[in-house]
């Protein structure tokens, strides 16, 4: 592993090395992405990192949360991979994972769902779900009114709606699904109840489905259909796109298809950077004991890998995660083992290993 300045000089192999920045993390997140870190290393991925610090790590070591170097380093780099960021409930500091999103414009979320694991519930599950990551309720439009003596006698929040929010993220999941090779888009909404918003987008994804017809497939469904649709039978899902709040919580629904949160890797894309990540938290009951699964990491960086044009070896990478699912190799607590976070990473990296010999 390389931390080093941009200013340094280098030789020429390092005309395919790509910079990315890692954001370690709080809680688990070293220990993860030390394993991680490990793994590509042992691939051969041509990285070199620019370590930086963010969340609680960043306010014990400098003061805040989302320190500007970490910002630039990012801004440079425009790609980074990120452990769990610990949001303290009640403590003043927004989440940094929001402030990412919001500082970098990364309006696309793309959680790919993929079993992995022999023991999940669904077999054969390989499907994506592309959130909007700005509008919606989640664009924390909201206030109180106040009535008699009462303050807070109701709430109310604004789900914003864009056309033009609206056309990025279908545009985006079209192009996902054309460069993947996947077949079908599924746009989901809840039209028939909320016209105006959810209506508009809605409206805007079938004019954008029209520019794709005959190179991908496009069908809309109701959000609550497709909730019951996703447990009944996944399989008939490939690219799902939708606004922001119902993909939080498909994308969560569709994870617990394929063994959980720790299967579960996340991309924040926008046009000037993308952000890698674990889609669980910071795990503060098992940190620093060295038993985390270091998966949804690992996979997100494959994401990575393949979003900088190493796909060979991200492919590589899962191959050797799912022998070492498959034959039961050192399994950490989570998944029924008893296996240390290093230990998982040495066997996926034998495994690594003989696939290159
Ligand atoms: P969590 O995902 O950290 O933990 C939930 C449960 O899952 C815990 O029992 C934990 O031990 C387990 N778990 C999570 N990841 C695991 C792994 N890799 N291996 C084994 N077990 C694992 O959720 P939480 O407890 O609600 O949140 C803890 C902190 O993480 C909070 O501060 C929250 O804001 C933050 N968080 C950050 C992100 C992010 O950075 N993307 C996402 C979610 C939560």
């Amino acid at each position: 592993m390389h931390n080093e300045t941009f200013d340094e000089t280098h030789d020429e192999k390092d005309d395919v090395t790509h910079d990315v920045t890692l954001l370690p993390g709080d809680g688990i997140g070293p220990e993860i992405s030390r394993t991680v870190l490990d793994i590509l290393e042992a691939a051969g991925a041509p990285i070199r990192w620019h370590e930086c610090v963010g969340g609680v790590t960043a306010l014990e070591t400098v003061g805040e949360p989302l320190p500007q170097a970490t910002l630039d380093s990012i801004e440079t780099t425009a790609v980074a991979l990120k452990g769990p960021l610990t949001t303290p409930i009640g403590s003043g500091f927004r989440s940094v994972n929001v402030a990412l999103r919001k500082h970098f414009d990364l309006f696309a979320n793309v959680r790919p769902a993929l079993t992995l694991l022999p023991s999940a519930r669904y077999p054969g599950v390989d499907l994506v779900i592309v959130r909007e990551n700005t509008e919606g309720l989640y664009a924390g439009i909201e206030h109180f009114i106040g009535m008699e003596n009462d303050p807070r006698a109701v709430a109310e929040s604004v789900m914003l709606i864009t056309r033009y929010g609206s056309r990025r993220i279908v545009r985006f999941a079209f192009e996902y699904a054309l460069a993947h090779g996947r077949r079908l888009v599924t746009l989901v909404h809840k039209a028939n109840i909320l016209k105006y918003t959810q209506g508009l987008f809605l409206e805007v994804g079938r004019q954008v489905a029209a520019e794709y017809e005959g190179r991908v497939e496009f069908d809309d469904r109701i959000v609550d259909a497709t909730a019951m649709q996703l447990v009944l039978d996944p399989y008939q899902f490939d690219v799902i796109v939708t606004e922001n709040m119902f993909g939080d919580i498909l994308s969560d629904l569709a994870a617990g298809l394929i063994g959980g949160l720790g299967f579960a890797p996340g991309a924040n894309l926008g046009e000037r950077a993308a952000i890698f990540e674990a889609v669980h938290g910071s795990a503060p009951d098992i940190a620093g004991r060295g038993i985390a699964n270091p998966t949804s990491l690992l996979l997100a960086s494959c994401l990575m890998l393949d979003h900088l044009g190493e796909t060979s070896t991200a492919a590589r990478i899962r191959a050797a995660l799912r022998r070492t699912l498959d034959e039961g190799a050192a399994r950490t607590p989570d998944i029924g083992g008893t296996a240390r976070t290093a230990e998982f990473g040495e066997a996926v990296i034998e495994r690594l290993e003989g696939d290159t010999a």
